[in-house]
């Protein structure tokens, strides 16, 4: 990493000089069960939800440092990876006048949130065997460039990046590099949680949507710095996880086996799926993936799309993403819901 990494000189000035609003519960939490709590204008009457929840998330925080092998401040949980994705871009990039870079095709949100945050999105395409083209991303990057998208696993393609290609972005791009990892628990890659230590602009996103099958409760988790976290903490909604999700997170934490237990499941659905799909004619090309998704190039994606949902299958048509003509995106659903799949896939011709 270039020694002269300052993450001060990346933060909007207005961020900087920002105090952040302290609310009743920053001040004193409400784990110390003693006390008598007469400072939030909360209703007294105890059904669980009557107090506001830890604006910290300290409990859910301290299981998962320990599992991810970070520190409690090394992270920030938010409504959802979108949360903390905009916090990201609130906090570092000036409207009108900064710059990100997104490497299509990829997940769509990073370019909303540049839209609506009035950002400009440079965009570089992955290469041809969708991986991130190094030089060209390094070549249009300037001082205005504070954050770089990469998702791996990415989606839709869903392979993971070579690590060395990201390994040379994380040293040579002299903004934040944000890792989207959506997808990390169906890999056997490591995730670059374990590279916090040496890259210190290094952003990790997870989130509890995907594998830990609680995409209802909204939770994501960013990963990064002290230095990166005490910024996002500064900006973040008071609270922004209510208190059923940090409960509902913290019982999934500690059943960590039923979560392997259903990932393992997936991974043995989409090698049967894999298999099935390379039977079928119209069927071109089944991409490697990294996910709980297949992409597959289809003779005419937005047709077989259609045939699909008028027999009541619901798949997504990626047709009209660069690099992914006549492209379909596949969720790997339970063993009855992908033979419903292929059954219907059978059936056309
Ligand atoms: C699904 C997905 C997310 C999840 O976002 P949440 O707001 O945590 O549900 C994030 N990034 C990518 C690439 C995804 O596909």
């Amino acid at each position: 990493m270039t020694k002269s990494f300052d993450i001060n000189s990346l933060v909007r000035a207005n961020i900087a000089k920002l105090k952040a609003y302290s609310s009743a519960r920053d001040e004193y939490s409400a784990s110390c069960n003693d006390m008598v709590f007469l400072d939030a204008n909360e209703n007294p009457f105890n059904n669980g939800v009557n107090r506001y929840p830890d604006p910290y998330q300290r409990k859910v925080k301290e299981l998962l440092a320990e599992q991810k092998g970070c520190s409690v401040n090394q992270m920030l949980l938010g409504n959802g990876s979108d949360e903390a994705l905009d916090l990201i871009f609130r906090a570092f990039c000036e409207p009108g006048k900064d710059t990100v870079i997104t490497l299509p095709p990829t997940y769509g949100m990073y370019k909303v949130l540049a839209d609506l945050n009035e950002i400009e999105n440079r965009e570089v395409l992955l290469t041809k065997d969708f991986e991130p083209n190094v030089e060209e991303i390094l070549r249009i990057a300037d001082a205005h460039s504070k954050l770089l998208f990469i998702c791996s696993p990415n989606n839709p393609t869903g392979n993971s990046f070579k690590a060395e290609k990201i390994r040379a972005l994380l040293t040579n791009f002299s903004g934040l590099v944000v890792i989207d990892e959506a997808y990390i628990d169906f890999t056997s890659n490591h995730s670059w949680i374990s590279e916090m230590q040496n890259f210190p602009n290094l952003i990790v996103t997870q989130t509890m949507s995907k594998a830990y099958a609680l995409a209802g409760i909204r939770l994501g988790i960013c990963y990064a710095s002290e230095d990166v976290i005490t910024i996002l903490n500064k900006i973040k909604p008071p609270y922004n996880v209510n208190e059923l999700t940090q409960k509902r997170a913290l019982d999934q934490l500690q059943n960590l086996n039923l979560v392997e237990r259903q990932v393992n499941i997936i991974l043995a659905e989409r090698e049967a799926l894999i298999e099935a799909l390379q039977t079928l004619s119209f069927v071109d090309t089944i991409y490697p993936t990294d996910a709980n998704f297949i992409l597959i190039k289809v003779d005419n994606a937005t047709q077989r799309y259609n045939e699909l949902l008028e027999k009541g299958i619901v798949i997504r048509n990626r047709t009209t993403q660069p690099l992914c003509e006549n492209t379909l995106r596949i969720t790997i659903g339970t063993k009855e819901e992908n033979n419903i799949l292929l059954t219907a896939l059978k059936q056309l011709t």
